[in-house]
């Protein structure tokens, strides 16, 4: 039975269409257990009723005509109660409802399980058989299994309306979808798909005319050249000049003599553009991923993007470079940094992607340049709404596709509103970020691009509370030297002096890969990641404090933080590490102040030994994006989960107790660099603990001050006593957003005023 349900899912993979998998499922279901009628049911919950989408063993026609009202007929009752229903003689059931138009009447032995994804009844998959029997365990087993295995896909494959290829009106209804609130605001915009083009999908077509074939495949390299040479400029405002030989690469590769000849060879043989770029590009990714150099072995990546690239641009109808319109509202499987770059920045007004969560860093990367997003949208059908007007609102993970014009005016207000609202706050800049009962917070940037320094500094930023030197080190090819380093800090360290300046090292593992450096691992996220993988490679970490402090010569203003510890000797080791560096640095010349130290408070073990921890430093910094994901042991990037990641869960504020008391204890301050230092609602709750810095991405710098500047201390203080109480992360929240509500700061959390 594996082997018949492997080669479904394998078939259902290639398949070009929700129908198709459908068709597929209950053809090969029924001939592989050997019954006379298989059938699948999908929800068209806003209509209440079952839609008969595929079948065998009825009449002909009757798929996408035949509805059953959810709670009716055997189908029905399968669907309330969520678990598999086997009878042998059908018709003597009380539910048993007949439908004349299917010819089921034949049929006594029924079998009928539900398909659910994320506890929600997506569809029902029927057998039926004349002969009355009740099916037997393994059966049952079977179709369990079947329907549990493609009930993702299908849920993902028909979040847009059942079957559009059954009721064409339906994809002019106005629909919403819901995601992950990624970056706040709203946006109405014309939805770009970026990178259309799934290699996988390509079927072979049969041509005659090859000449023309072979020149709209040299059209299309020629557009993909330009294309990359186009947001190698884009991004030259963004990245060091240097740092952006990684669209070189991307060219080099694209001139590659033999793809192209392998590629226009196979035309030559009869078959379309399409397929035979797909046929070359998979048979070399394939030939990467199995090299023995770890780089070369990375670049399957690159080579795949690049087929997807020309693939859109083959398909394009125009092959000229994308437009994109003054309100571009990007939408796609899994937007990148790149694709972002690829936008005029005054054109681009949100994000909607279907991979991804609130602290995937695209999405941190969208807070930062103030974008809306909304990320793992499951289901969003993305192709259909090329070019469309769509809704994306970030405050509350919403899209909405074929709005309405009343829809379109709604939101248009609330726009104008949020618009104005932040127009006010420019004025905050130059105030002090103070309570009006007096008590001071100092509000700080997180940064990891040279292009984040004047923002940060518009904004009026204290300093920089988070600098992840990861980023110059993933743009690379390479480890970057202790000079090239060494100028990146500097820059840094010479933009905010005298302001403090808190410098991450290098903290990769996890999500974050260095493509020369892989690490193949089971459980990444629990694996060799951050101060780990630094400790066991001293060569890599002393270039990095070296470089750190020989930047911090005469300026004074550097301070270390540390991440991922999670146990007393991994800091001991890191401190002696530093000393040792700053030893070597002095006795070179250099006059170096010994920096003040930090411990990023990320992992469960470091809460419950922050007050030790503290002893060794002389800050602590929380990272409530890793310590949500750990405390609560949810994956921050996986959307099947996302539902459960909540930093205002009443774990997690308990533990930034235990944090904040920890460091005051020793007289010393605690910090929070974490996504949630932005968010209004923990705002209120971290000044009530006593969190004596925020940092977080500049853009949110200013409303989170006239937060601060409007709330006393003792009003955060009590409703942080209250909240100790609750259970449940979204009464915690409720209960915050009305005190803001009370505080006249509601638009902060649901836009307009
Ligand atoms: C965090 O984990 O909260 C943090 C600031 O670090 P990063 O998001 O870079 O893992
Ligand atoms: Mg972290």
């Amino acid at each position: 039975m594996l082997s018949v349900l492997r080669q479904i899912v394998q078939e259902v993979n290639e398949a070009q269409d929700l129908q198709e998998v459908l068709r597929i499922i209950v053809e090969r279901v029924s001939c592989a257990m050997g019954v006379e009628a298989c059938s699948a049911y999908l929800v068209e919950r806003r209509k209440h009723h079952y839609l008969l989408v595929a079948s065998v063993g009825f009449l002909d026609g009757v798929d996408g005509k035949v509805t059953i009202p959810l709670s009716e007929g055997l189908v029905g009752l399968v669907g309330e109660r969520e678990e598999p229903i086997n009878l042998s003689d059908a018709p003597s059931h009380p539910r048993y409802r007949y439908f004349p138009e299917t010819g089921e009447e034949r049929y006594s032995a029924f079998l009928g399980v539900p398909m659910i994804h994320q506890r929600r009844v997506v569809g029902i998959l029927v057998i039926q058989q004349r002969q009355p029997r009740r099916f037997d365990e393994g059966e049952v087993a079977f179709l369990v299994t079947v329907s549990a295995q493609l009930a993702s896909y299908i849920a993902h494959a028909n979040a847009g309306g059942v079957m559009t290829h059954f009721t064409v009106t339906q994809s002019n209804l106005p629909s919403t979808l819901h995601g992950i609130p990624s970056a706040p605001g709203i946006a109405i915009g014309t939805a770009v798909l970026v990178l259309p083009a799934d290699l996988d999908a390509v079927t072979d077509k049969e041509i005659t005319d090859i000449d023309r074939e072979i020149e709209y495949f040299e059209q299309a390299l020629e557009t993909t050249r330009a294309d990359i040479r186009r947001l190698k400029g884009h991004l030259a405002k963004t990245l060091l000049p240097e740092e952006q030989n990684l669209f070189d690469a991307y060219l080099s590769m694209l001139d590659s003599r033999s793809i192209k000849e392998d590629i226009i060879a196979l035309i030559e043989e009869g078959h379309w553009a399409p397929y035979a770029l797909r046929k070359i590009i998979k048979r070399q990714v394939h030939k990467f991923e199995t090299m023995e150099d770890p780089y070369l072995r990375e670049r399957s990546a690159d080579l795949l993007d690049l087929g997807r690239r020309v693939l859109a641009n083959l398909q394009s109808e125009s092959p000229l470079p994308h437009t994109y319109p003054h309100d571009t509202i990007l939408v796609g499987d899994e937007i990148s940094a790149s694709d972002l770059a690829e936008v005029p920045q005054d054109h681009l007004l949100g994000i909607v992607s279907l991979k991804g969560s609130a602290n995937s860093h695209v999405a941190i990367l969208a807070r930062a340049i103030g974008i809306p997003a909304v990320m793992g949208v499951a289901g969003f059908p993305a192709h259909k709404c090329d070019r469309k007007q769509i809704i994306v609102d970030g405050y509350h993970g919403e899209v909405f596709t074929s709005p309405t014009q009343a829809m379109i005016s709604d939101f248009a207000r609330l726009a104008a509103e949020e618009k104005e609202l932040y127009a006010g706050l420019d004025e905050l800049r130059e105030l002090r970020c103070e309570t009006p009962d007096g008590t001071r917070v100092a509000l700080c940037v997180n940064a990891g691009l040279v292009a984040d320094i004047r923002p940060a500094l518009q904004v009026g930023a204290e300093g920089v509370g988070l600098y992840r030197t990861e980023v110059p080190f993933m743009i690379r090819d390479r480890f970057p030297s202790e000079e090239e380093q060494y100028l990146i800090y500097r820059q840094l360290l010479e933009s905010f002096a005298p302001k403090p300046v808190t410098i991450r090292t290098l903290d990769v593992g996890g999500d974050k890969f260095l493509s020369y450096f892989p690490v193949t691992e089971d459980n990444p996220f629990l694996g060799w990641r951050g101060i780990r993988i630094t400790l066991d490679h001293p060569e890599i970490f002393l270039v990095q404090l070296r470089a750190m402090l020989r930047a911090s010569n005469g300026l004074q203003n550097l301070r270390v933080l540390f991440p991922m510890i999670s146990c007393i000797s991994e800091i001991e080791e890191a401190l002696r590490l530093l000393r040792q560096a700053h030893r070597e640095v002095i006795d070179e010349g250099g006059n170096a102040r010994f920096p003040e130290t930090g411990v990023m408070i990320e992992v469960p073990s470091a809460v419950y030994q922050a007050h030790e921890l503290i002893k060794r430093v002389d800050f602590l910094s929380v990272g409530s994006n890793d310590l949500t994901q750990y405390l609560l042991a949810v994956d921050r990037n996986n959307p099947y989960v996302a539902n459960l990641y909540d930093s205002l869960h009443p774990a997690v504020l308990h533990a930034l107790a235990i944090i904040a008391n920890a460091a005051h204890s020793q007289n010393k301050p605690v910090a929070i660099c974490g996504e949630m230092a932005s968010e209004p609602t923990a705002v209120i709750a971290l000044l009530g603990l006593g969190y004596n810095q925020l940092s977080m991405n500049a853009l949110s710098l200013p409303r989170v001050k006239w937060i601060i500047r409007n709330f006393t201390v003792v009003k955060a203080q009590q409703l942080v006593k209250e909240v100790m109480n609750f259970h449940h992360a979204q009464d915690i929240r409720q209960f915050l957003e009305s005190a803001l509500e009370d505080a006249g700061l509601g638009g902060l959390v649901r836009g307009g005023k």
